[in-house]
């Protein structure tokens, strides 16, 4: 079947007892058993719940895993990810991660596992680092990045880490299962923020994992019933519900996002802009190779620096001030001062995360009052 018609049917058959065309929502933590250790199938609900059940299959059918788990956030799931790196053991990581990510990896750091951040979009560098010793476990992968929008070369990657039995994961948050399948290029495990693109409609948090292979899915199940950070019953639902307008509302992102980035690249209060579709991005040819789109992320640096950045975002009317992305609805976002102020300073100009700096999630409103808005605040 053709996405579309897979985002709307695959794993989610109407129920077998009802003919419900929604899986029902099993708001219950606990399951009545046969007998003493004899369950029906679901014994505790943070074990198990048959919504998230639905969900965690949905998931993994969209991203071609041999399974998936759902979490209570993004970060739940990273960090259930990083429970099988015990002290002693070395993370390679990209230079450009979500924030949180990049505060769990220091956590890593101070229960004694070794974390070095590379630039992974020049291979170069994932060679050279897991050529080192001691040998890398993970390697820990963002692309396209937040919020600088890099893009690394996934089969590249993933073939030097099979050289050194490194695992990889991949945060496939700002692409989608619609743009960017991972597990096909070779990953192990991709990692997802659901309440973003998935979800939709910034009304949840979740996260998850997917698997490409049936033996780590087993070991993380475990890993998820003894963490417990899991997603209640009716944020399941409310993700599954965004999974079936996913096509729809991703193909309406990127084409708003490469309107959005086309005239953020023409204006002259603009410094630069970042976005995959641009031919003038470093990255534009690997993205065209590993992604169905550019998705709808879009990051630009205005020439004044902050106190134009403090105009322009007062100014806005239809892009809202806000974290978060991956809704419906467009926001802008200040990375050094709200999703990456934790990343001290000198890293984060190092990194290219200046104070001119304006991440757009551009959602899917008619293009023109976007451009408008723009228009109208960088006046
Ligand atoms: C939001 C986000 C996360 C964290 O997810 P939460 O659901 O907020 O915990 C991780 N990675 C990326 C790329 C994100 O955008």
């Amino acid at each position: 079947m053709e996405w579309d018609t897979r985002l709307i049917h695959d794993g989610q058959e109407p129920d077998p007892q009802t003919g419900a065309v929604n899986v029902p929502v099993y708001l219950t933590s606990t399951y009545a058993e046969l007998a003493p250790g004899k369950a029906r199938g679901f014994v505790y609900s943070r074990t198990g719940n048959p919504t998230r059940a639905a969900l965690e299959r949905v998931l993994s059918r969209l991203e071609g895993g041999a399974g998936a788990l759902a979490f209570g956030s993004g970060l739940a799931a990273t960090s259930a990810l990083l429970m099988a790196y015990p002290s002693g053991s070395r993370i390679v990581a990209g230079d450009d991660l979500y924030a949180g990510t990049w505060r769990l990896l220091q956590v890593a750091r101070s229960h004694g596992v070794r974390v070095d951040f590379i630039d992974t979009t020049d291979l170069a560098n994932v060679r050279r680092a897991l050529a080192e010793r001691p040998k890398a476990d993970l390697l820990y992968l963002e692309t396209p990045t937040n919020p600088l929008l890099k893009i690394t070369d996934l089969r590249g990657a993933t073939a030097v880490a099979r050289e050194h039995g490194t695992r990889v994961a991949v945060d496939n948050t700002f692409a989608s299962p619609v743009l960017q399948r991972p597990l096909a290029f070779g990953a192990d495990v991709v990692v997802h923020s659901t309440t973003k693109y998935l979800g939709g409609h910034s009304d949840l948090i979740g996260g998850a994992l997917v698997f490409r292979r049936r033996s780590l899915l087993e070991k993380y199940r475990w890993y998820q019933n003894t963490q417990g950070g899991v997603p209640g019953p009716l944020d399941c639902f409310l993700v599954l519900r965004g999974i079936r307008t996913m096509g729809l509302r991703v193909r309406a992102h990127c084409k708003n996002a490469a309107r959005v980035a086309d005239f953020l690249s023409h204006h002259r209060r603009v410094a630069r802009t970042l976005y995959p579709g641009l031919m003038s991005h470093p990255g534009h040819a690997v993205a065209r190779r590993q992604m169905d789109d550019y998705g709808g992320m879009v990051s630009a640096e205005l020439k004044g620096g902050l106190a134009e950045v403090r105009r322009v975002v007062r100014r806005l009317k239809v892009f809202t001030l806000a974290e978060s992305l991956g809704g419906v609805e467009s926001l802008v976002n200040v990375p050094a001062l709200m999703t990456h102020r934790s990343v001290p300073k000198a890293l984060r100009e190092q990194q290219g995360i200046r104070e001119g700096l304006l991440r757009f999630s551009v959602g899917v409103e008619d293009a023109r009052d976007l451009t408008d808005d723009l228009a109208r605040a960088l006046a």
